[in-house]
């Protein structure tokens, strides 16, 4: 791998703004926007006028061009205060790379400069009730019709839902294609036949909405069709989630580190057997660990983000390392951070049992940890094409016994 993780001025500069606007406009609403499930609109703007939208937007479309590190350092930021908030602010991310990764200039520059300014937010389509996992399954299509498309289905699980204006769509244009089966559109806010539907009662992160998105024979420009040909949306989806999944993973880093913070505090003043419990040997295990986690995590996070930002060849397999490591850090830490807090840690009273309730999705959207497993377990064979030197060191019958046929994948 390795790269020299080294902070940006302009990076350093947003991760400031960022806990600024955290303490002073997520943090002190955090539990009213959970209970209500409604939207942080103040923060939202606040975010707006700092300019933390222009993060990981190229200069040239009116963003500060500070890359995908800027970017997960602010989100761990916003997310250490409120891990809703944060995927609040990361899904504008998400719904967005469709476009920078392979819209063409005009598309660029019709969208991206006012997603910078922060006056559109953006979501992004891809799941649906019957693909998950398995995005390849697809069943939303957009069919050609003149000079437009048009789109017919239902995607499933759509964070910012309703609050977006901006929706990037992954579509089936054409059936019969295994390998071009797919192509993302952009449905702007307000097209007819184009509906938020069912609105999801959620665990947690629930000041940010998910809903079922509903296409009625929506129709849409052939402009809409992120880049110059249709087909590409499968490819654009997996470019989007290399860049997306550090994010992800930022999120995790800032729930864990929120989790941490919490219980440190309360571990040094409350008392029991005489002592804070800080002083006993077990609490003391629990908050080494999860310091040590966490402090693994967030610089697993900022590699896979540096190495995003460097284009590197690895870059899927240290988004994926990235995302469930750090995913799974979070849910451990806080959850050993509600045992820390006691009986308090499982009332609602107190913040501590929300990052329990938030840090689980971590774990399931943007594909799930096992399906993270599988892309790193899939890069590493691949990495096994590189060693064929280690192979007198391995016993000489497996060596003699080897088939290449039966490899999982490529040479090995
Ligand atoms: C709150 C929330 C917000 C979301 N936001 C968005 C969004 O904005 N946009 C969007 O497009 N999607 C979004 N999603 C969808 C999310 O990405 C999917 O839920 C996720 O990819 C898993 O798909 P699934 O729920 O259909 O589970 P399934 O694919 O049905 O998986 C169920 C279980 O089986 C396991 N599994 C499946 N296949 C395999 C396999 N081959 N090997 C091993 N295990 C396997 C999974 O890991 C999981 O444990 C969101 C989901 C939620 C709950």
């Amino acid at each position: 791998m390795p790269h020299n993780i080294v902070f940006s001025p302009i990076a350093e500069e947003l991760a400031a703004i960022a806990r600024e606007i955290a303490d002073k406009h997520v943090r002190p609403a955090a539990a009213k926007y959970d209970k209500a499930q409604e939207y942080n609109y103040e923060a939202a703007k606040a975010v707006a006028q700092a300019g933390l939208f222009k993060t990981f937007i190229p200069k040239e479309y009116g963003g500060h061009g500070a890359g995908i590190l800027a970017l997960a350092r602010v989100t761990e930021e916003l997310a250490k205060a409120d891990s809703g908030f944060g995927v609040a602010f990361a899904v504008n991310a998400l719904g967005s790379f469709p476009i920078l990764v392979g819209g063409t200039e005009a598309q660029k520059q019709h969208w991206l400069p006012q997603i910078a300014r922060g006056e559109k937010f953006v979501a992004f389509c891809l799941s649906e009730k019957y693909a998950g996992s398995d995005a390849s399954g697809l069943a939303v299509t957009a069919v050609e019709d003149g000079d437009d498309y048009i789109i017919s289905g239902e995607k499933k699980w759509t964070t910012n839902g309703g609050v977006a204006d901006i929706y990037s769509v992954f579509c089936v244009t054409d059936p019969t294609s295994k390998s071009r089966r797919i192509s993302a559109i952009v449905v702007e806010k307000g097209t007819p036949g184009f509906t938020v539907k069912k609105v999801e009662n959620k665990m947690g992160i629930r000041c940010v909405p998910v809903v079922e998105t509903h296409f009625d024979k929506v129709r849409v420009p052939k402009k809409n069709l992120i880049g110059e040909k249709p087909g590409m949306g499968f490819k654009h989806a997996m470019m989007t989630l290399d860049l997306a999944r550090p994010g992800v993973a930022a999120q995790a880093v800032g729930a864990a580190q929120g989790a941490l913070d919490l219980a440190n505090v309360y571990s040094n003043r409350r008392v029991q057997f005489g002592a804070p419990i800080s002083s006993h040997q077990m609490v003391q295990k629990m908050m080494a660990d999860m310091g040590m986690k966490t402090e693994a995590a967030r610089w697993l996070v900022y590699a896979a983000a540096a190495a995003a930002d460097a284009q590197a060849g690895n870059v899927s397999k240290m988004a994926a390392m990235a995302k469930c490591f750090a995913t799974d850090v979070a849910m451990e830490v806080a959850t050993d951070a509600v045992q820390v807090f006691g009986g308090y840690g499982f009332m609602e009273d107190y913040p501590i049992a929300k990052y329990f309730r938030d840090a689980k999705i971590l774990q399931i959207y943007e594909g799930t940890n096992q399906i993270q497993r599988m892309v790193i377990a899939r890069s590493l064979i691949k990495d096994c094409a590189e060693l064929d030197h280690l192979k007198p060191f391995i016993p000489t019958e497996v060596q003699q016994t080897y088939r290449a046929d039966l490899a999982p994948i490529g040479k090995s």
